[in-house]
């Protein structure tokens, strides 16, 4: 179930990756190691982001609920340029992204060529995406 707006999630593969996305507002769960995978294919180096995600101090609890242990998650902020506020959870099941957080959180661990992600993300979610539900 989305944790935002309670709507049915729906999984997809992507490059491998499964990915949960709400049916109504768009927004992705991924589990704990998925972010790293997706950083790869978008030809990042997932270290930065996967320390920071790890050492970012949660600055309050959230609202929604993780849908793998239904805890509360907690919100962190991640990124310099661009911060981004995402929803973790407590017991390290993994991360919630309202529609275009993902690719924004990744875009702000971008080294080299500006806009390369982007891109790429442009690319992977334009497919239409092969639902396994
Ligand atoms: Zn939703
Ligand atoms: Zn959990």
């Amino acid at each position: 179930m989305c944790p935002k707006c309670r709507e049915t999630m729906v999984i997809y593969e992507l490059e491998g990756v499964e990915i949960d996305q709400c049916v109504s507002c768009r927004g992705i769960w991924l589990d704990r190691g998925e972010i790293e995978t997706l950083t790869t294919l978008a030809g990042v180096k997932p270290d930065r982001l996967s320390t920071a995600l790890k050492d970012a101090a949660p600055i309050r609890t959230s609202d929604r609920r993780c849908p793998r242990c239904e805890r509360k998650m907690h919100i962190i902020v991640v990124g310099t340029q661009n911060p981004m506020e995402l929803d973790r959870c407590p017991n390290g099941h993994g991360l919630w992204f309202d529609a275009g957080e993902l690719q924004q959180t990744i875009a702000n661990f971008e080294e080299g060529e500006e806009g390369a992600v982007g891109r790429h993300f442009a690319r992977l979610f334009a497919h239409e995406l092969k639902s396994k539900t």
